[in-house]
């Protein structure tokens, strides 16, 4: 058993964390309050090599390992906890278009993600299809040279401020049902598209959410939305595989995001309780307030050690899709539960927004939900333990 990062990933983790203390976290409450997408972060986020970590080298990425990918987010998150929902779509743009796209479609799409100069979305979800994915119902018809895309996508991260997202829609629909024998959703016949958001016919309208604003999501619309043959990803009906295969590392990806923004307000928390008094004392020598710090640094760094695991088999090709699962419903709540309570040690500096707990629970709060819910994951961990008669479906 080896427990420690390579010197290459100490290294990373040594920068990221400078350049998060540096440069996102003296912007982040700017970037809360006014909604700005921050577009020249993206462009140094993509000088440092995050947007491109999981970007093929020809296509100006620096091919990194998982656990790489695991520490940028959780260093980043730090910082700001939306510019690790950069590093995570570009990651998965990385996987999706670079192993299943044309050299072609690659060098258009995806060298500008790498740098920073073009946001990639991915939409997947609609209006009535969310953690049941498979019944999604956007379709896509071929039209001699072109794909013909319409419907609705809903809930998309980066939404607004995206070049072009993966589109995921139903090719199969002519030659069968949409449903299984059983009435089933079936991911069969899905397939995966890389559209130019500036394409006539796309309309967005962006969602007012609770946390994240800086990166935002949208409702993107498609009416009859052509683009070029080339620009189907992967095998016609393949798609739905194809990001399903992407999200088992993301969720770990997105669990190390939410531990690092609860790690870093339990840093600042103890700091506060050793300086704040009060009947005479420390807060931190009162019981009542070191014990919840105690038990939330135990919490913090058995999933962080975890998560790090689950990387660690998914850069050796191992399967981690029950430790993804399971890391992806417990960090988000506890990294959601700690940072509470480290704004409650704060007392009523805490509640506003002049320190920065509010903001990272309503940041943290977002990816309880977003790529799959704590329900669903728990179905994929008791499928995996108990096998497929526990589906509900
Ligand atoms: C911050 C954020 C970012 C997102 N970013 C993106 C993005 O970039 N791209 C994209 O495509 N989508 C994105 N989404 C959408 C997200 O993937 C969906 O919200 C999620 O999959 C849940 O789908 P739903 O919202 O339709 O909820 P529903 O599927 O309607 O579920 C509603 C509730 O019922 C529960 N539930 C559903 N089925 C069961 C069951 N069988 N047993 C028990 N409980 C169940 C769910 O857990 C949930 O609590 C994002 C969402 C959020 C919040």
């Amino acid at each position: 058993m080896d427990f420690t990062f390579t010197p290459e990933q100490e290294e990373l983790a040594r920068t990221v964390r400078a350049f998060a203390g540096r440069e996102l976290a003296p912007r982040s409450r700017e970037w809360d309050r006014t909604s700005e997408f921050p577009r020249d972060t993206w462009r140094q986020m993509g000088e440092l090599g995050l947007l491109g970590l999981r970007i093929p080298a020809a296509y100006g990425g620096v091919e990194a390992d998982f656990v790489m990918l695991g520490i940028a987010m959780e260093e980043t998150a730090r910082g700001d906890f939306s510019c690790t929902y950069g590093i995570q779509l570009a990651a998965l743009a990385g996987e999706i278009i670079g192993k299943n796209g044309s050299p072609e479609v690659c060098r258009q799409f995806l060298t500008p993600v790498a740098s920073g100069e073009a946001v990639m979305a991915l939409a997947l979800t609609e209006p009535s299809a969310g953690s049941d994915a498979a019944a999604l119902q956007c379709r896509a018809r071929r039209d001699g040279a072109e794909w013909v895309i319409t419907g609705e996508k809903s809930g998309i991260s980066l939404g607004m401020a995206a070049d072009a997202a993966i589109v995921f829609a139903r090719t199969g629909v002519e030659r069968g049902s949409a449903k299984d024998r059983r009435g089933r959703s079936t991911s069969k016949g899905v397939s995966a598209f890389v559209v130019p958001l500036s394409t006539p016919g796309v309309a967005r309208s962006a969602l007012r959410d609770m946390g994240s604003h800086a990166v935002g999501r949208a409702v993107i619309s498609f009416d009859d939305v052509r683009v070029p043959a080339s620009h189907l990803i992967g095998e016609e009906g393949s798609g739905f595989q194809q990001v399903m295969r992407g999200f088992d590392y993301n969720r770990v990806a997105i669990a190390l995001a939410c531990l690092g923004t609860a790690q870093v307000s339990l840093e600042e928390t103890m700091a506060y309780v050793r300086e704040r008094t009060t009947f005479g004392r420390p807060l931190a020598t009162y019981e009542g307030i070191t014990f919840p710090i105690a038990e939330a640094a135990t919490q913090l760094e058995a999933a962080r050690l975890f998560s790090y695991r689950a990387l660690w088999l998914a850069d050796r090709g191992q399967p981690h899709t029950k430790e993804a699962a399971m890391v992806k419903w417990w960090a988000p709540k506890i990294a959601a539960e700690t940072v509470h309570q480290c704004l409650l040690l704060h007392g009523h500096y805490g509640y506003t927004d002049e320190l920065p707990f509010e903001r990272r629970l309503r940041d943290v709060i977002g990816l309880e939900i977003g790529d799959g819910s704590a329900e669903i994951m728990k179905i994929i961990v008791a499928r995996e333990l108990m096998g497929r008669e526990t589906l509900p479906y």
